[in-house]
């Protein structure tokens, strides 16, 4: 396994966590009856295939379980939208490209349909998934479940996981693949990142080829990275950044932490 901790540091947590316990939201509402999941004007591969859901091992006894089971807080929803939303915005995300998602429990998460334009994401595009990656509500699932699922199985403490494609790690992961990962070194941003408080911190951020066997290439960052708590994300060459946070809100400031700091190596090479 390679270790990608902090290359060195100043006055920061070695840990590189957050110490205070963040309750993960549960249970308030807003998902709607099956028939109120699919809307007109989806392509056929976003239709939900018949008999695509299936029943949970978190509700024991209910095969054939519907959406109801799987509730998704109304807050929780509206902060991923959000997410999904600004790094359209910010050009990460483009051409349908990306996908976001959010933990519901130890056993489930939330996570953006497959092929819909993340700059104008409703409730319904969201679909719950088990730690498998396993549909368990209608919908096709973004066809890289199997990353966001790795990263909540191997941490328990993170609540949302976000992938983007910008230019900056698009062009610096295909550029720096032989190296294995970027170093991130003396940037002020790097506090925006949770666990350090000084400029004078170094931290590598892991790079991975490239697979369109996606459940391979989750088995491979499963190997290599396992559990390290000091890794923020990694980049997949010539692809893009996936990176995470204990909340939604800590996902969203790292993913643009870390797209600002790849911007910067980016032009300090030029
Ligand atoms: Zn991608």
């Amino acid at each position: 396994m390679r270790r990608f901790g902090r290359v060195s540091s100043a006055g920061i947590d070695e840990s590189g966590r957050a110490t205070e316990g963040r309750p993960i939201p549960v249970e308030i509402s807003v998902w709607g009856p099956r028939g109120q999941q699919s809307r007109p004007g989806l392509s056929s591969e976003d239709r939900p295939a018949a008999g695509h859901a299936r029943a949970c091992s978190c509700c024991p006894g209910r095969v054939g379980s519907s959406v109801q089971e799987h509730r998704l807080p109304e807050s929780a929803a509206a902060t991923l939208l959000s997410l999904a939303s600004r790094c359209h915005a910010r050009g990460w995300a483009q051409a349908t490209s990306g996908n976001f998602s959010v933990r519901l429990d130890a056993h489930r998460f939330v996570i953006t349909k497959s092929g819909l334009d993340k700059g104008a994401l409703r409730a319904e595009d969201l679909l719950v998934v088990d730690l498998e990656g396993s549909p368990l509500t209608e919908g096709r699932p973004s066809a890289e479940t199997p990353l966001h699922a790795q990263i909540y199985r191997r941490r328990p403490g993170i609540t949302a996981v976000a992938h983007t494609h910008s230019v900056a790690a698009t062009v610096l992961s295909r550029a720096l693949l032989a190296e294995g990962y970027v170093v991130l070194s003396g940037f002020e941003m790097l506090k925006a990142l949770v666990g350090i408080n000084t400029h004078e911190t170094s931290i590598r951020l892991p790079i991975f080829p490239n697979d369109q066997d996606v459940p391979r290439l989750a088995a491979q960052v499963d190997a290599e990275l396992g559990d390290d708590d000091c890794v923020y994300g990694y980049l997949l060459a010539g692809h893009g950044l996936y990176t995470w946070g204990e909340n939604v809100n800590e996902a969203a400031r790292h993913v643009e932490a870390i797209e600002f700091l790849l911007e910067c190596v980016l032009h300090g090479r030029r």
